[in-house]
């Protein structure tokens, strides 16, 4: 059964998308998204399980229909398998965005609790340079997880990679290669300057999409698709291959005017906007009603309400100080 969507922004954007970050930890450094040395949030501060799941039962309830489990990585939560059951059982498609660490073990229990799509992130297929830019060991196990979910039975599989230049964008072509082989799609993303970093220059490293997709069509000539997700990316086909190459690209094209997301933070922010700050507490909301019923009528009000403060558009600067200081990790990329 559909529901109704009631969640439309001021701008006529109807949101039936939303990402929930399920916790700001992770076992990577990944140089574009942490520092080295990370404080995470205290526990308390962090949204419990049940609340997590009360809020995305709320958003299904408004007629949402597609859920993506984010971080910081997802899948090292502790207990985080019995809320993707739940969440599992909604009206709703659960998605999951994770570095492929934990797949080895955990990919066949995805697919048992209703996970039908998931991402898996990865910038590189030289295990001396996977160790640079995660700042982890962990190459092996990465791609022992990308085999296991390939396994698993999971409807689609997209790999996404975050392409800087000078770091990894010899290797694009590659990481094609290596899509096409298993039959996955492939998105590589456009380095975002969300948090403060110092290990390198964004402005530096910073590769466009246009330059990306010319490597690629230089191999194999790709065809623009109508394909949408319910994502950002923009999609592309090759002649000969069922993998599809998506290209998400905060600078170069703007794709503020189609964004149908919010997103959630892992300490209860709403986030109407990934590159400004127009937020509402719901972890106070949250606490603040010991009644569930009453508790999920008012965070169903909350929701819609929120709706008036999304912003237009953001402002992406690469030359000057992050506008957002937030974190990737603690956002929910
Ligand atoms: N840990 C999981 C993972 O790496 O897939 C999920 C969270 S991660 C923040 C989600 C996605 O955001 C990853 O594909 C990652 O490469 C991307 N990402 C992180 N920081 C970024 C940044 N500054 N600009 C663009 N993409 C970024
Ligand atoms: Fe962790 Fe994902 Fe951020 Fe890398 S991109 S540090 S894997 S949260």
């Amino acid at each position: 059964m559909t529901v109704p969507l009631k969640l439309i922004d001021k701008f006529g954007r109807h949101i039936d998308y939303v990402r929930l970050s399920v916790t700001d930890r992770c076992d990577f450094r990944c140089v574009y998204c942490m520092a080295e040395e990370m404080t995470f949030l205290p526990r308390d501060q962090v949204l419990s399980l049940e609340e997590i799941y009360e809020v995305g039962a709320a958003f299904a309830r408004l007629g949402v229909n597609k859920l993506r489990l984010t971080g910081g990585e997802p899948l090292v939560r502790k207990g985080i398998l019995s809320l993707i059951q739940r969440l599992g059982k909604l009206d709703v498609e659960l998605v999951i965005t994770t570095n492929g660490s934990q797949l080895p073990t955990m990919a066949d229990d995805l697919v048992a609790a209703g996970v039908k799509r998931i991402n898996i992130s990865l910038d590189t297929l030289n295990p001396e340079r996977f160790k640079e830019l995660t700042r982890k060991d962990k190459f092996d196990q990465v791609i022992a997880g990308i085999d296991a979910a390939c396994k698993a039975g999971f409807k689609r599989i997209k790999l996404n990679a975050v392409i800087l230049k000078g770091r990894n964008d010899d290797e694009v072509v590659a990481l094609v290669d290596f899509a096409r082989d298993r039959g996955l799609d492939i998105s590589f993303i456009e380095e975002m300057p969300l948090g403060v970093i110092s290990e390198h220059d964004r402005e530096e490293a910073y590769c466009s999409s246009d330059e990306v997709r010319a490597m690629v069509h230089a191999r194999y000539p790709l065809t623009k698709t109508e394909e949408q997700t319910a994502g950002p990316s923009t999609y592309y086909r090759m002649a000969d291959s069922e993998s599809r190459i998506g290209f998400i690209s905060p600078h170069s094209h703007n794709f503020c005017s189609e964004c149908n997301r919010v997103r959630v933070t892992v300490e209860g922010r709403l986030l109407l906007c990934l590159g400004n700050e127009h937020s509402m507490d719901l972890r106070e909301l949250l606490r603040s009603e010991p009644d569930e019923e009453k508790r999920a009528a008012m965070l169903e009000k909350a929701l819609i309400d929120s709706m008036d403060l999304k912003p237009e558009k953001h402002h992406f600067d690469l030359a000057n100080e992050p506008q957002i200081l937030r974190f990737m990790n603690a956002t929910g990329g």
